[in-house]
């Protein structure tokens, strides 16, 4: 039997069930980035077991295709690993398996050469043991480089995110409203926005205090969020203001939901305060409305709201 089938027979059906195995578990939502570890240890194992056995087994000459071959596999999984995981992994991966395969050669090779034996051999693995480390070095300066640009990315990230959540509420703040505005508005027809303001929001501050007046604040956005389904969007539009962009095929619908959440924060009991009131300005976004317009109109239905006595619900004239 040739060396190769002796590993073919029992290395390659292992890995095939290896693979089954992780295919049935990625079905089943595995944990990716576990397959991900898991996959490069095994290979690893693989691979250095190949090396081993054409290392050890059967003659040098014959086997050197062989054993060339799975340094170019030791070489990709060096990539694999930078791919993964960072600069960091990556350098203590590489170094491992260079003096893994470094060690595992000489101990082969070492005495035959001293005896004068293998000398092509010994060169080509001198090159091979050369090209890896060489391919170590470049991929660790590769991977801190991707390492700072994914660091930066994500800073970038933050700040985004930063800048447009309200810090208090940790809702969208006008900015992000603003940017969702825009985005509706390539579908103006059923879209609604609908401002609401809390009543007489001077006296909770003048009575109990600044904090308070913050507690009910972050109060009213967490139950409104709760309470508003997860298609409607809901921000901080600047002070006690908050907005509400939806949709609706229905303006009745829309108007009772709006309703129904004025009635529920009337009834909502708030710690040392006790109950709070909003009025709410709605405006119907209809073909050839700006978003400009429509947020303008829903400000002006807030106003009359207000004069007409708060606590209540107006909805602007198409
Ligand atoms: P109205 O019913 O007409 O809306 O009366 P109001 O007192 O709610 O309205 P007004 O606009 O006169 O007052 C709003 C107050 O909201 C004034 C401001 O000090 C307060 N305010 C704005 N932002 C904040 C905040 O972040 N925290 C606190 N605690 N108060 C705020
Ligand atoms: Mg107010
Ligand atoms: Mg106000």
């Amino acid at each position: 039997m040739r060396p190769e089938e002796g590993f073919i027979r029992w290395l390659y059906p292992l890995f095939i069930l290896m693979c089954a195995n992780w295919a049935w578990r990625l079905l089943h939502q595995a944990n990716l980035a576990r397959i991900e570890r898991e996959t490069i240890a095994a290979t690893t194992v693989f691979f250095t077991a190949k090396l081993v056995y054409y290392l050890f087994w059967g003659s040098l000459e014959q086997n050197w295709v062989e054993i060339e071959s799975t340094y170019w596999v030791m070489a990709f999984v060096m990539v694999l690993v930078y791919i993964v995981f960072d600069a960091r992994m990556g350098l203590v991966y590489s170094l491992v398996l260079a003096v893994a395969t470094l060690a595992l050669g000489l101990l082969r090779l070492g005495g035959e050469v001293a005896l004068g034996q293998y000398q092509a051999e010994f060169l080509a693995f001198v090159r091979n043991q050369m090209r890896l480390l060489a391919m170590a070095g470049l991929l660790y300066a590769l991977a801190i480089v991707k390492d700072q640009l994914a660091h930066a990315h994500q800073q970038v990230e933050q700040m985004h995110t930063l800048a447009r959540t309200d810090p208090l509420t940790g809702l969208p703040n006008r900015l992000a409203l603003s940017e969702l505005l825009e985005e509706a508005s390539h579908r103006i027809h059923g879209l609604y926005v609908v401002l609401l303001d809390i009543d007489r929001f001077k006296q909770i501050n003048d009575r109990f205090g600044h904090a308070v007046g913050d507690d009910v604040l972050k109060e009213v956005g967490r139950r409104l969020r709760t309470s508003l389904r997860k298609s409607d969007v809901l921000g901080r539009w600047g002070g006690e203001e908050f907005m509400m962009i939806m949709r609706g095929d229905n303006q009745h619908e829309v108007l009772a939901a709006v309703e129904r959440l004025r009635e529920d924060i009337s009834f909502w009991p708030f710690e040392k305060v006790g109950a709070v009131s909003a009025s709410f300005g709605v405006a119907e976004g209809h073909i050839g409305d700006s978003i400009h317009t429509l947020v303008e109109r829903a400000d002006k239905v807030l106003y009359q709201a207000k004069s007409l006595g708060r606590n209540r619900v107006e909805i602007s004239p198409a």
